[in-house]
């Protein structure tokens, strides 16, 4: 392997640009896709939220466990609203035949208005009860007003909405937002992870998919604990976790994130059956808890081989991988390392 360090960007990109996309393994860190991260940026426009879609996506991964099987339009809706104190404006649509017409609406709190296109040679102007005349994105005081639609012809048809931005009468906090869903202790804990992780980079967030390593375990499986500190499963207290825990069933399959060499293979104290890679420039990838370790020290093993079987062997719960990645003996997230900006998407 050749210089695989941290996730560092320029390096990510260039790592990117040797190995592409496409392995037969598993590559992704199973999150939500493409198209799942899509829909809650659109939900987020939509109830013209204030936070990025990033953080209605954390929400929902600690809700449904990270199966976003379980997660569709009208979900991803109903965790907006939970934020949008209040609530969607329902569009005034203006609709008509003829040379046109006069609609009045009501206009509860101040708010910046914008109406929609209307069809070559229709206009349409927007005043108040004293008849002055306001621009597209004018705001409006709470009042009255009328939109007058002038058309050429008495066979001219002409459709728009009317979009009133009132959320900033008041967004809830996430704090409110985790209260009102009862999510508490670890729960609480993995959505501010998720979003101290993504939200700084609110333009990236979410952005795990194909790299040039192979994620340990095939399918989609939760991450079950997060990198970091947390309060340990079995005793009780905060400790920091070295890697990340991934709840995977007995017997799965383990694969090696890249290409190396086994330094560990066999019992290692709280990481059970456990097998230490090492990648060169001081990168090496551990994965713990194993039922069965299929490798040996000094073994040469090449991105995606088969390393062992997921298990529940030293100390654990339940059957999971630990999985860490360590850079000259020091732990880092190994999410940051299959995470990396649009810029460096092939
Ligand atoms: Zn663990």
């Amino acid at each position: 392997m050749k210089a695989v360090v941290a996730a560092a960007g320029a390096l990510c990109l260039l790592i990117l640009g040797i190995f592409g996309v496409g392995n037969t393994v598993l590559t992704s860190v199973p999150f939500a896709d493409d198209e799942q991260r899509a829909m809650y940026d659109d939900v987020v426009r939509e109830y013209r939220l204030t936070i990025p879609g990033s953080v209605l996506l954390a929400v929902d991964t600690v809700r449904f466990h990270q199966d976003f099987a379980w997660v569709g339009l009208e979900t991803v809706r109903q965790t907006a609203e939970l934020f949008s104190a209040c609530g969607a404006f329902d569009p005034l649509i203006v609709e008509g035949r003829g040379k046109g017409r006069r609609v009045a609406f009501r206009v509860p709190r101040s708010g910046e208005v914008e109406f929609g296109a209307y069809p070559e040679g229709v206009t349409a102007e927007l005043t108040d009860a004293e008849g002055r005349s306001y621009a597209n994105h004018s705001t409006l005081a709470a009042g009255d007003y009328w939109i007058e639609v002038t058309a050429p012809s008495e066979s001219t048809r002409y459709e728009s909405r009317v979009y009133l931005d009132l959320v900033p009468c008041g967004q809830q906090e996430i704090s409110d937002v985790l209260d009102r869903l009862g999510l508490v202790g670890d729960d609480r804990a993995m959505v501010y992870h998720l979003i101290a992780m993504y939200l700084p980079k609110e333009e990236n967030y979410g952005h795990i998919m194909p790299g040039p390593f192979v994620w340990p375990v095939a399918d989609t499986w939760p991450i079950t604990s997060p990198f970091g500190e947390r309060l340990d499963p079995v005793t009780g207290e905060w400790r920091v976790h070295t890697g990340v825990d991934i709840g995977v069933p007995e017997g799965k399959a383990v694969h090696v994130a890249t290409d190396g060499v086994v330094v560990l293979a066999g019992w290692d104290g709280n990481y059970g059956n456990a097998v230490r890679v090492a990648h060169g420039d001081g990168v090496t990838t551990v994965y713990g808890h194993l039922k069965t370790v299929l490798v040996t020290v000094g073994q040469h093993v090449g991105k995606g081989d088969s390393v062992g079987l997921v298990g529940s062997t030293g100390k654990s719960t339940g059957p999971h991988l630990h999985f860490e990645w360590r850079v000259n003996g020091e732990p880092i997230d190994p999410l940051t390392v299959y995470h990396w900006t649009p810029e460096e998407t092939p």
